[in-house]
């Protein structure tokens, strides 16, 4: 081997070897900023004026990871211009109408949308029931568009995982989420969720009274999405709701007092107060009367959420 082919093969490797770095160095400014978009800010089943129903996504590049799917979230999802076609994942914080009767919709609309990759699903059970349910349910239009439009059949695009248990639910190479049990009774699996990625940490409490595990969840985190409701409006005589419905208000949810302290005690950076119960109608609590409670425990950042607010 002569001096001047190991010179050369000398400049190959300390070439490849600055190419390498300069990929590095370029790889590390394009990683991709995470967003945060409040979908659906509303409490509660009933349909709002004021706000849509409970969802969120979590966008990376060009991923879309969406927690709960209110009913019209295919629609919020593209006022939010965020394509069904970057879909990766759906996570249900539990299996309460408000936070999943967009689901089977997001599905079926989202595949005339441009869904074309399959979607993993996770949730409490029987969300392997009611996706094949659901598909049975849209089959006519389904087998219809197939037959008419040549679309590929829809099924293969769901994925469904049904969770019992907190731990790891999901890694890829953008995000790692990790789920808890909140306490949100009577369902017995109910979850919230932390999304950590390069350069955020995420939480979305679900539905939920104080909860120690949704504070150990949270612990340092950047953002907390956490559920309030009203004490002082609900625990009165002539509440707009029967005594039942407002009995599950108050032992099954948080008042903004103890969300500030939830926040507190996890020591994140922004609380984000959203699910509001009330959302709307008369006596419902102001922007301000939201934040005030909140405040007396937490120092930090209070956002109050509007739908298709990106933070
Ligand atoms: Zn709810
Ligand atoms: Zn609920």
């Amino acid at each position: 081997m002569t001096a001047g082919r190991l010179s050369r093969r000398a400049f190959i490797a300390a070439g490849s070897s600055f190419l390498a770095c300069s990929a590095l160095a370029m790889a590390q400014q394009e990683r991709p900023r995470t967003r945060l978009v409040l979908l659906g800010t509303a409490g509660g089943p009933t349909p709002k004026a004021k706000a849509a129903a409970p969802a969120q996504a979590i966008v990376v590049g060009d991923r879309i990871y969406l927690v709960d799917c209110g009913d019209g979230v295919a629609r919020q999802l593209a006022l939010a211009k965020l394509p069904m076609r970057d879909l990766r994942a759906v996570f249900i914080t539990h299996q309460h109408s408000d936070h999943n009767a967009g689901y089977g919709p997001l599905f079926l609309l989202g595949w005339a949308g441009g869904l074309s990759a399959p979607v993993d699903t996770y949730g409490a059970p029987p969300l392997v029931a009611m996706t094949k349910q659901l598909l049975d349910a849209y089959r006519y239009d389904i087998e219809l568009r197939m037959r008419d439009e040549g679309r590929s059949p829809l099924a293969p695009l769901v994925r469904p995982h049904e969770i019992t248990a907190a731990g790891e639910v999901f890694k890829d190479d953008r995000v790692r989420v990790t789920a808890t049990l909140n306490d949100h009774p009577p369902i017995e699996h109910s979850f919230a969720y932390r999304f950590d990625t390069a350069d955020r940490s995420i939480v979305i409490s679900g539905d939920t009274r104080y909860s120690d595990n949704v504070i150990k969840l949270a612990r340092g985190a950047d953002v907390l999405v956490h559920e309030v409701v009203s004490r002082e409006f609900w625990d009165r005589p002539g509440a707009p709701q029967p005594p039942a419905v407002v009995r599950h208000i108050l032992a099954s949810h948080t008042d903004a007092p103890d969300v500030g302290r939830v926040a507190a005690a996890a020591g994140v950076g922004t609380l984000v107060l959203s699910h509001f119960v009330p959302t709307e109608g008369p006596g419902a609590p102001t922007d301000e009367q939201w934040i005030a409670g909140a405040r007396r425990h937490f120092k930090g950042k209070i956002v109050v959420a509007k739908d298709l607010l990106e933070l």
